[in-house]
């Protein structure tokens, strides 16, 4: 198997857009498109003599992504300009933080198969200021869009902790999921507000030695699945360049690589034969940061229940399996609305199936979340509570459900009106079991029989007798009555 021919190393450095009004350090508002080179002002392109100011929700943004990913927040933190020049970067510097970043060492945890979980280690994160855009969509020209100049970046760098593909996409789904319940970013991958770069090597046994092959850096993924991808192309080219010639990191540090999606494949961009000088040093333009405890408290209290938490709180607690968790904390409007509707009693599981058979569906085809469809979490409550005293069947429920998402009624109005309430009466139960019981003598006869064919002649004569009931007879009810005439 290849798996023990070699270990994977995989560290992630991830770029996640903040969700601020504004840009990192100028007004321009922070919103996805519009005119190429509308949303931009003389600090964000950069011309000479402005100042920049900065940005407080960015910052505490930032740091209440450190806090969720466990990371010491240092309370003296400094702004640094990277100098390099690109087109897309016309002051010729990025306003970012070098030595001193906003959150310091932490972990992150996360789900990996059957509820098992694993931490990988946080180097670091901070604040930056994104770039503009190249496009090259003008035949001989290339255009430059700076509306993304500016924005606020989060930049985090993991520890070389995951070891396959699977991993590193459990981490990125992991961040989206934490980003999203702190409400400090969209998370959108279409809009690129998340952009991936695992670093990838392979550890490699052999004549009792440990082969280290050349780490191969994978620029600017922005899917999920490209991520994962490329993870794994890169460990079997690695692996066959040291079979075929031994190529070890001796050899060769370090080199970049893009990804082709048309291809699948990874593309080398250049091998990094000297480390590049940034010439890093703190912009005078910008004081340092200084976080007070009350300031840093007061961004703490703004903490939710981390949605991995709240997962494995929902399998623990409601008795759910990992992948219904899953789903329902896949956001944290559906997972406040699903724990709001269970602590007011009822039974998790009939709530979980409501949901999932049909309200997820719902959402998803107004789209909108499943707390948005116009049914309360009493209402859901409620509703649950009616399978529960057998008022009405569990697949009436999810009919009801869709009704109420419509007319807005309350539960028990709404499936009287649909005539889904389950007829409990014992007198008419019992004589459309005695009806049933004549006109089938020969079923009856096999259920009191003690053969083989009893079970499956008394389950027969049950639904005949929910058939004549037209479905609406408690089936509690009709089979206690039905067991007792036929002294089962
Ligand atoms: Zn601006
Ligand atoms: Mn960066």
């Amino acid at each position: 198997m290849a798996e023990s021919k070699y270990k994977i190393i995989i560290g992630l450095e991830i770029h996640v857009h903040l969700a601020t009004k504004t840009k990192m350090f100028c007004g321009c508002e922070l919103v996805y498109g519009g005119e190429p080179n509308t949303r931009v002002c003389p600090v964000c392109i950069g011309m000479p003599g402005v100042l920049p100011t900065m940005n407080k929700k960015a910052v505490e943004f930032a740091t209440l992504a450190g806090l969720a990913l466990n990371c010491e927040i240092p309370s003296f933190t400094k702004w640094d300009r990277k100098s390099y020049y690109y087109p897309d970067l016309p002051k010729n510097y990025q306003i970012s933080q070098y030595d001193l970043p906003l959150c310091g060492s932490g972990f992150i945890e996360i789900p990996l198969e059957e509820g098992q979980t694993k931490n990988i280690r946080m180097i670091r994160a901070h604040l930056e200021e994104d770039a503009g855009k190249n496009t090259h969509t003008f035949g001989d020209f290339s255009a430059i869009d700076l509306n993304r100049a500016g924005s606020p970046l989060l930049e985090m760098v993991t520890e070389p902790d995951m070891n396959s593909g699977k991993e590193v996409r459990a981490l990125a789904v992991e961040l989206q999921r934490i980003v999203r319940f702190l409400g400090i970013s969209e998370g959108d991958m279409q809009k690129g507000h998340m952009r991936f770069e695992p670093n990838v090597n392979l550890h490699i046994p052999k004549d009792g030695k440990i082969y280290k092959t050349p780490i191969s850096e994978v620029k600017n993924l922005n899917s999920f699945k490209a991520l994962e991808r490329s993870v794994t192309y890169e460990a079997r080219r690695q692996y066959a360049e040291f079979v075929e010639f031994g190529k070890t990191m001796e050899m060769g540090n370090k080199a970049t690589f893009g990804w082709d999606d048309d291809n699948q494949c990874t593309v080398l961009q250049r091998e990094k034969e000297e480390a590049h000088d940034y010439r890093y040093f703190p912009d005078p333009d910008l004081v340092p940061v200084e976080m007070s405890d009350e300031w840093l408290g007061e961004i703490k209290s703004r903490l939710c229940e981390l949605p991995l938490q709240m997962q494995m709180r929902f399998v623990q607690d409601y008795k759910l399996s990992d992948y219904d968790a899953g789903v329902l904390t896949a956001d944290r409007q559906t997972a406040e609305y699903f724990d709001a509707t269970v602590k007011s009693g009822v039974d998790p599981k009939r709530v979980c199936n409501i949901l999932t058979q049909t309200g997820l569906k719902l959402a998803n085809e107004a789209g909108c979340k499943v707390a948005e469809l116009g049914v309360s979490s009493d209402g859901l409550a409620e509703l649950a509570k009616m399978v529960d005293a057998s008022e009405i069947s569990a697949s009436a429920s999810v009919t009801i459900f869709e009704e109420m998402t419509k007319s807005k009624g309350a539960p028990k109005a709404t499936a009287e009106k649909l005539n889904l309430i389950q007829k409990s009466d014992a007198g008419e139960i019992e004589s459309l079991i005695d009806q049933v019981i004549a006109d089938n003598p020969k079923a009856v006869a096999e259920a009191t029989s003690g053969s083989k064919k009893a079970k499956k002649s008394a389950g027969f004569l049950m639904g005949q007798v929910m058939q004549r009931s037209k479905g609406q007879a408690n089936p509690k009810v009709v089979s206690e009555i039905l067991n007792k005439k036929l002294s089962l």
